[in-house]
């Protein structure tokens, strides 16, 4: 409990360093008594194989890979000649003794003293292996007067039966010193690959670390409301998943930025567009309060009248655009005919603008899933502007046709045309460019947020083009549906 708090207020940089060169330690300490275990088994094979292949070869004058394995043989001479046998094995460094299966010396080399006799226990032990065995003798160690000696022990046999052991052994080559060695160079080697990748391992850390901290310190900030606050990440060419995840947060953090501040501004525009009708109302209520003439009284009221008109429709236009980014409810979603709807409106109004021409070039049934008053509003909203914007005599123009594209609706006008500067911004809400007739007619500049939201509500995208002087086209295509 204790540790795992401990690791949990550990920063990340140490935790993986801590990790890695902990695994490091542990598997350099399993390899360096795998490499001394090896070490040492292969000292002792290497001795023993060659003291085998010194008796085979002084015993029997052969090849040590040929000749009799399961024991030694001897000529019938034996045990007479068993003296000069192990004259013959005894070398400075070897000593030579032969029992009989009694445990009976028969013979013993000159230097035979320092190495004690072979007890029965061995002998016995040898013996016992099976004659199938190819390669029948023992080894073991065995402490001397000086040395440490390796002692062989092996059967000797005539016509197919154990008639007797050789003791054969020699003085190790100090195995502690060799053991001694061996240890320095794998701590030597330890030590250098520990340093190399305790470097490589601070290096990961610091790489893997650097965007953690710096997503932890941004979240931290952004958290108590500092909405700039960034990794600083986003340009990343690491594909690595935390390097990805912080420019993520970069990403998220401006898009949250942005749409706060497209609310912060959305805000204030309502606030300020409601002023001017609230301003105006109030200064009537005031006149009204004051019961001056019949005249300006009722030019008050018709002030009042209007300005209320105006809020309502701009507090419809709000409610309207509040619901951009959703689908529209299911129940009002219905399969309309667009042509209709279409044809009602340029009907209504060319009776609303008598003095107008609407040229109206529709396709017959040209049917959408959607929302027919919505739909409606997006037509009227264009139309409007269209006439609005233009001047009396100027061409309008509505066509609605199905394309590869989709269902395509476009309204086209003779008019003065938008500033390339403002068309980026038109479909914004509130946006008014400074030269509009707007800015003189009351517009409120949501009329074309509205008509992008009721686009996008089902599935459309609306554009425009536009050319100074000679008129606007806007361009509503809805993909997919016809
Ligand atoms: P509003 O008409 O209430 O100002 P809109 O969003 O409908 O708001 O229009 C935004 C602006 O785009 C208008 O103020 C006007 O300057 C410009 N505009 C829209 N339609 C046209 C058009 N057909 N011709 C010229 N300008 C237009």
């Amino acid at each position: 409990m204790l540790r795992a708090n401990f690791i949990h207020r550990l920063p990340i940089r140490w935790v993986i360093l801590g990790a890695t060169l902990a695994t490091l330690l542990v598997s350099m300490l399993v390899w360096s008594v795998g490499a001394y275990w090896l070490g040492r088994n292969f000292l002792w094979f290497a001795q023993e194989y060659r003291m085998m292949a010194q008796v085979r070869i002084v015993w029997t004058g052969q090849d040590p890979d040929r000749g009799n394995r399961h024991g030694l043989p001897v000529s019938t001479s034996y045990p007479e000649d068993a003296p000069l046998r192990v004259a013959a094995l005894s070398t400075p460094g070897t000593s030579a003794r032969i029992f009989d299966t009694n445990g009976r010396l028969l013979a013993q080399s000159a230097n035979a003293e320092p190495v004690p006799e072979a007890d029965l226990d061995h002998l016995h032990e040898v013996l016992s292996i099976p004659e199938e065995n190819r390669n029948r003798h023992i080894a073991y160690a065995m402490n001397g007067e000086d040395e440490e000696w390796m002692v062989l022990l092996l059967p000797i046999r005539q016509n197919h039966h154990d008639i007797g052991v050789l003791q054969f052994s020699s003085v190790r080559r100090q195995p502690r010193d060799v053991n001694m060695r061996m240890m320095s160079y794998l701590g030597v080697a330890a030590a250098v690959a520990l340093l190399v990748s305790g470097m490589g391992a601070l290096w990961v850390a610091h790489w893997l670390a650097v965007p953690i901290e710096r997503l932890q310190q941004a979240t931290l900030k952004l958290q108590k409301g500092d909405f700039k606050a960034r990794t600083g990440m986003s340009g990343t060419r690491s594909r690595n998943e935390v390097y990805q995840l912080s420019a993520a947060f970069d990403q998220m953090a401006d898009s949250v930025e942005h749409s706060l501040e497209t609310q912060r501004r959305f805000v204030a525009d309502a606030s300020h567009e409601l002023k001017t009708p609230l301003t105006a109302i109030g200064g009537m209520a005031d006149m009204l309060k004051l019961g001056q003439d019949p005249q300006k009284q009722r030019k008050a009221v018709d002030i009042i009248s209007r300005e209320t008109d105006r809020m309502s429709r701009l507090v419809a236009d709000l409610l309207t655009l509040s619901k951009a980014g959703q689908k529209p409810a299911e129940q009002t979603i219905e399969h309309m005919s667009l042509t209709q709807a279409l044809e009602e409106t340029v009907d209504v109004l060319s009776t609303l603008h008598p003095e107008r021409k609407i040229e109206l070039d529709a396709e017959e049934n040209i049917y959408l899933m959607g929302n027919r008053d919505e739909l409606t509003r997006l037509i009227r909203n264009l139309l409007d502007n269209a006439l609005k914007y233009t001047p009396v005599g100027a061409r309008v123009k509505a066509t609605l046709a199905l394309t590869e594209e989709g269902v395509v609706l476009e309204v086209v006008d003779g008019g003065p045309g938008i500033e390339a500067r403002d068309l980026p911004h038109l479909f914004e809400r509130f946006y008014r460019p400074d030269s509009s007739r707007a800015r003189k007619t009351g517009g409120s500049g949501l009329g074309l947020a509205i008509v992008q939201s009721i686009a996008a509500r089902h599935n459309g995208r609306v554009s425009v083009t536009s050319e100074v002087g000679k008129g606007s086209c806007f361009r509503v295509v809805f993909g997919g549906q016809s």
